[in-house]
């Protein structure tokens, strides 16, 4: 049976399973590995990720050379034509590498694919998981940042750069007018960890959330909030509001037949993230769009990236360089 690998690179852990393909189902998972992603550069990476691919295939009780492609998942900017990461913030050193190439030679020639997070996971709920069959869907995710993809008339949407999707710093906030020029109305609004004010992240993702209330999860706002703190019900009020304007942005502008809503918080709280998109979509958006399009929630759960680099793996394996269904 042909094998494929899909491959994780977090900042703080990497994972790899070693799976075969399943039609139109989830892949069969034969073996796991995980460890720590080292902090002293990406030679060091290159090699950790190689080593962790190499024991996924041993718990697989298979060889290297029954590998057909691996998949990478990883966060970015990246160029997923020339398995380059531009930049990945949480990993020290690592700028301008060229993973695929270089993960390639250290495993004998295998092809590595390469591709960001939220593409992967849109690829895995596309084929596998939430939005099977659908040709028009958003891929919104929900967790410590807010991220996306964007399937349109079976195509991922790729934009000029690859950046596509990176619906989290959609601006969705004015406040003001108070300030002037280019800052013009966005006076009093919280920072977001791109530089830019207004983003539906900077309100609903869970780091900022956190942050804006004093503590370390944001779990602990939602709990608060349930507990009646007035400042906690204000900021997840204010969640909530971030992510209704984007659905019907999304909705009005894309016009999907799923938003497909995956990520911790929305897992946890889907009475904070789904409930909230579908009174705006019902409430707002233009009627046509707004009857055609359903928010539910992703399938795949927590292993939606491993199960959509194996896809995505065997996608691009099989030539189709530009993923659609
Ligand atoms: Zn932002």
């Amino acid at each position: 049976m042909t094998l494929f690998v899909g491959l994780d690179l977090g900042g703080t852990h990497m994972r790899a399973v070693a799976a075969e393909p399943v039609e139109g189902q989830r892949p069969r998972i034969l073996g796991d590995a995980s460890r720590a992603t080292p902090r002293s550069g990406p030679t060091d990476v290159i090699a950790a990720l190689a080593d962790t691919i190499r024991s996924a295939v041993d718990k697989a009780e298979r060889a290297l050379h029954d590998v057909v492609a691996v998949g990478c998942s990883a966060p970015g900017p990246l160029d997923p034509r020339t398995g380059k990461v531009h930049v990945a913030p949480n990993i020290p050193g690592f700028t301008d590498v060229a993973l695929s190439e270089r993960l390639s030679t250290a495993l004998e020639g295998i092809p590595v694919f390469l591709d960001r997070d939220t593409v992967i996971a849109a690829i895995g709920e596309g084929l596998a998981g939430a939005a099977r069959g659908a040709r028009d869907f958003v891929y919104v995710t929900v967790s410590t940042g807010v991220g996306g993809a964007i399937v349109s008339g079976g195509r991922m949407v790729r934009g000029a750069t690859n950046t596509a999707g990176e619906i989290g710093h959609w601006p969705i906030a004015l406040m003001g007018p108070r300030g002037s020029g280019a800052t013009a109305g966005i006076e009093g609004l919280p920072p977001c960890g791109c530089g830019a004010v207004g983003c539906v992240e900077s309100f609903a993702g869970g780091r900022n959330l956190a942050t804006r209330f004093g503590v370390a999860e944001a779990s602990e706002v939602f709990r608060a909030a349930d507990t009646g703190d007035a400042r906690a019900k204000e900021l997840v009020a204010q969640a909530e509001a971030a992510l209704a304007s984007l659905a019907v942005g999304l909705v009005n502008g894309l016009n999907p037949a799923l938003i497909v809503v995956g990520g911790g918080i929305s897992e946890h709280e889907p009475e904070h993230v789904l409930e909230p998109m579908r009174k705006a979509i019902r409430e707002r958006a233009f009627k046509v769009p707004a009857a055609a399009a359903r928010v539910v929630p992703a399938e795949l759960g927590a292993d939606v990236g491993m199960i959509g680099a194996v896809l995505a793996a065997r996608e691009r394996a099989s030539g189709r360089g530009e993923w659609s269904q």
